[in-house]
């Protein structure tokens, strides 16, 4: 039974989750120097998907061959502190979501670190949220649990940066489940490999022949589909192969099988590369992701919902607090229960802008979300939902949420003029730049 929960008082900000989004938004709300911050993530470490199993920004470039820079302020704050170490490159891309900034995600998750703890920021590692009390009045009672037992936060907001909103479920806002509309996209065990013979593989053909070879082998593989790519770490790549498709993650059964069935498919993928992949003869799994991977579950209704149609028209709104350019990118099951990626792009290398409404949970006063549960229909989320696009919401629901303190308005009557003129003049780029972004491996600091 829990009877001795303690409190933690004083806390103007909570953010519940310390993904991309959810470290961007203590971030911005810790920038005003003025309002204690608190983030609380259930891992050992932040950056969620960021650290947990990726190792590429995608969406601060639009992918075309005009391709232009469209996330600026706290984000790129992010690249440069790892820029700092040396360790990041871009991965030019004229197709899927453009070119990539590449890290090193070990490197991140001590980046993520300094950045959190220099921001004087309120940080509880491996601390869950589990309950949500409705007080009336925009108030909650938010309930954690660690090793050291229940802990109780009354904020004064709430931003719900924890992927599945689970801020949002538990305080009975509404959202979509993800599979009941149309089917989920599918979830990714990424994997690591070392001991990689980058040179061969790059003289045998490279990504052409890898995509030639899984297409015409005989190896029962999983899927005849799936990418390689060099790390910031020499001769090590990092996969995205593995596919789950068909099971709901927030399903306790059958998240259990998903995380055994990624691992499975991993393994098949190396013994797939050593046999048949020039340059793998020796190269072994070093790394799996910390879990699975899970690009959607809930999608919260916001007071604004962002639509195919809104991101295929390419318009950026007046109340627009980021820009996206990414194609839509659905992982999903075929007709024959395997599994492939369906791409749509924005017509002529198009960018749309994403209305603020769509990190105001409908009807909120006090309460944001951001990041993978925002306010979209399945195919939009498909296309919005890169790190570079989930760190500029972070930015601006951290903003929002001090703008909201500052002038009692409630996040569903603030001032969208005003909150744009902050994003301004932070660097945030809500317009977009006439000249086109430098893309080259090593020309990131060429693009300020
Ligand atoms: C397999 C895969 C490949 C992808 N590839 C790319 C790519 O190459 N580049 C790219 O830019 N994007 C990619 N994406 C998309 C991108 O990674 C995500 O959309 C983005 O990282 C989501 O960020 P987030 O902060 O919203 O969520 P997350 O990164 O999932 O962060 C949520 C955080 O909340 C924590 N949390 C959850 N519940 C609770 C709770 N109850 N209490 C406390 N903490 C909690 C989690 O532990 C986690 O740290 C990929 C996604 C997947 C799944």
């Amino acid at each position: 039974m829990i009877n001795n929960i303690k409190t933690i008082k004083g806390i103007d900000v909570l953010v519940v989750g310390a993904g991309s989004a959810g470290c961007l938004t203590a971030m911005a709300a810790a920038a005003s120097k003025k309002h204690k911050v608190l983030l609380v993530e259930r891992y050992g470490f932040l950056g969620g998907s960021s650290t947990q199993m990726l190792d590429t920004f995608y969406g601060f470039f639009t992918p075309s061959n005009a391709s232009k820079k469209i996330v600026g302020g706290l984000p790129d704050t992010v690249v440069n502190e790892l820029d700092k170490h040396g360790e990041i490159f871009l991965r030019p891309n004229t197709y899927g979501a453009g070119t990539g900034v590449n890290y090193n995600p070990e490197r991140l998750k001590n980046v993520w670190d300094t950045l959190i703890i220099n921001a004087g920021i309120d940080l509880l590692l491996h601390t869950t949220l589990i309950d949500v009390n409705q007080k009336g009045d925009g108030n909650y009672e938010c309930i954690f649990w660690n090793k050291s037992g229940f802990w109780k936060v009354e904020p004064k907001r709430v931003i719900d940066a924890s992927g599945d909103a689970d801020f949002c479920h538990l305080a009975g806002f509404e959202y979509e489940t993800a599979g009941t509309l149309e089917p989920a996209q599918s979830m990714t065990t990424t994997f690591r490999m070392a001991n990689v013979d980058l040179e061969t593989y790059e003289k045998e053909g490279g990504k052409k022949r890898l995509a030639d070879i899984m297409a015409s082998t005989t190896y029962p593989l999983p899927r005849k589909e799936g990418s390689a790519h060099a790390m910031n770490i020499p001769n090590c790549i990092s996969t995205v192969a593995v596919k789950v498709a068909g099971l709901n993650a927030l399903n306790i059964h059958d998240l259990t099988k998903a995380e055994i069935e990624g691992r499975r498919q991993s393994f098949l993928f190396e013994n797939f590369f050593q046999k048949e992949v020039p340059g793998f003869e020796n190269a072994k799994i070093i790394g799996l992701s910390n879990q699975i991977g899970v690009r959607e579950t809930r999608r919260v209704y916001g007071e604004q919902r962002l639509t195919k149609e809104e991101c295929m028209a390419a318009k950026i709104p007046q109340d627009a607090i980021l820009l996206c350019g990414a194609p839509i990118e659905d992982h999903r099951e075929d007709e024959n229960g395997g599994s492939e990626t369906f791409w749509q792009y924005i017509p002529k290398g198009g960018i749309y802008g994403v209305p603020y409404g769509t990190i105001v949970p409908k009807g909120s006063q006090t309460v944001w979300v951001v990041g993978r549960c925002f306010s979209a229909t399945h195919d939009a989320h498909a296309s919005c939902r890169s790190m570079a696009q989930t760190m500029a919401m972070g930015q601006s629901a951290g903003m929002a949420a001090i703008q909201s303190l500052n002038t009692e308005a409630s996040a569903n009557q603030l001032d969208i003029n005003i909150l744009r003129d902050n994003l301004y003049k932070n660097n945030s780029i809500l317009e977009v730049p006439d000249n086109i972004a430098f893309t080259g491996k090593a020309e990131w600091k060429l693009n300020f």
